[in-house]
């Protein structure tokens, strides 16, 4: 595979691994500068190091630690980044998903370059150029920028909690799906298809399943493949000119649950928790449909069956890296998976496993199956 460092600086972005707080290269174009850091309780300890090299390689630094334990990227937390980051010159999150959201949405709102010192190997927006964030209660997708620089320390991220070294697994594994569902709208609706982003994420997805046992004993061997793969993801994006190398109906299941949450007003789970037991469905759905007399005669999906992994290997990968492998984990109802399984696929204008299913009435002859395997 092609080397990621380098990938990377042609996508615009210095993905750059260091060790105690040291990045030459960052340090090298943002000497002088100032930058403001955003973090939380939680990640702010793991920045110190390199919070003390930035000064000490001439950068003035700024610090806004959101008080709460997990912020939510909202407006709120986004116009609290925009105030303070006005006299800044470079936005720097010391975090993963949400502060990474939160660093590039204000980033892009001010137009200051942003960047992040990456803390969990868990989701694959450090490298996308949309963010997702909370407004009116309701989850939208904004368009934002790709950070500048995403610095790695391999001892930081083996040390993240492993539930979230889980969900970057699941938001990987996640691509076997979202190729497949590529695949069979190419071969059923006639979408445009791109088999150089598509083989450079199957690569990546390939080789990071190969550190999964690595992962899961928490060495620090392990998260160098998982990073890479969960940047590529967003450079395939940006090759393919869409989310399809990343995304299929494993990820409209996500969004569909966050909706749920946001209704009830609970905490939402880690998106590659969720977005694995999507994975889990779509991969069983993709099996199933080869024994369905309905679905006789689609050959691209008993094809993309026979390649993909089974149900039962994903589910031993999550669960090594302890996440949940049924939706009653999450705190969903059996009623709300039922509405997911109906309703997901019309949350994107999008040909998916599950929208295969959908339109062709299939959904309702497997849902007690379904609920009973993955409830
Ligand atoms: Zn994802």
């Amino acid at each position: 595979m092609r080397d990621v460092t380098e990938l990377s600086r042609a996508f615009g972005v210095n993905a750059e691994w260091g060790e105690g707080g040291k990045f030459p290269r960052f340090f090298e174009h943002v000497c002088g500068k100032r930058i403001l850091v955003l973090a939380d309780p939680n990640t702010r300890p793991l920045g110190e190091e390199l919070i003390c090299a930035l000064a000490a390689n001439g950068c003035s630094v700024g610090e806004l630690v959101y008080p709460e334990s997990e912020p939510v990227a909202d407006e709120r937390t986004v116009e609290r980044a925009v105030r303070r980051a006005e006299g800044s010159d470079y936005l720097l999150a010391v975090g993963a998903g949400t502060l990474n959201d939160i660093a590039k949405y204000a980033g892009f709102l001010l137009k200051k370059p942003s960047g992040v010192f990456a803390t969990a190997p868990s989701m694959d927006g450090y490298t996308s150029g949309v963010t997702p964030l909370i407004e009116g209660g309701a989850k939208v997708t904004r368009p934002a920028q790709v950070a500048s620089d995403v610095l790695m320390d391999a001892d930081v991220l083996a040390a993240a909690p492993s539930l979230m070294r889980g969900a970057g697994v699941g938001d990987v594994l996640a691509k076997h799906c979202a190729l497949a569902d590529w695949r069979i709208s190419v071969s059923i609706t006639g979408e445009g298809y791109n088999a150089e982003a598509a083989a450079l994420m199957q690569e990546a997805v390939t080789r990071c399943e190969v550190a999964v046992p690595a992962l899961a004993a928490g060495r620090r061997e392990g998260v160098g493949p998982l990073m890479d793969a969960l940047l590529v993801s967003g450079y395939a994006m940006v090759m393919a000119g869409n989310s399809r190398p990343a995304s299929g109906a494993e990820h409209h299941m996500s969004h569909f649950l966050e909706m749920d949450y946001l209704r009830r007003g609970l905490p939402i789970p880690l998106h590659g928790v969720k977005v694995g037991l999507g994975t889990l469905v779509s991969l069983y759905l993709y099996r199933r449909a080869c024994t369905l007399p309905r679905l006789e005669g689609y050959e691209c999906v008993r094809r993309e069956a026979e390649r993909l992994p089974t149900v039962e290997h994903a589910e031993g990968i999550l669960r090594s890296l302890s996440c949940p492998v049924r939706f009653s984990e999450i705190g969903i109802s059996e009623e709300a998976m039922r509405e997911m399984l109906r309703r997901a696929y019309l949350i994107r204008d999008r040909f998916t496993i599950l929208a295969l299913y959908c339109s062709v009435g299939a959904i309702e002859e497997v849902m007690d199956e379904v609920v009973e395997r993955f409830y």
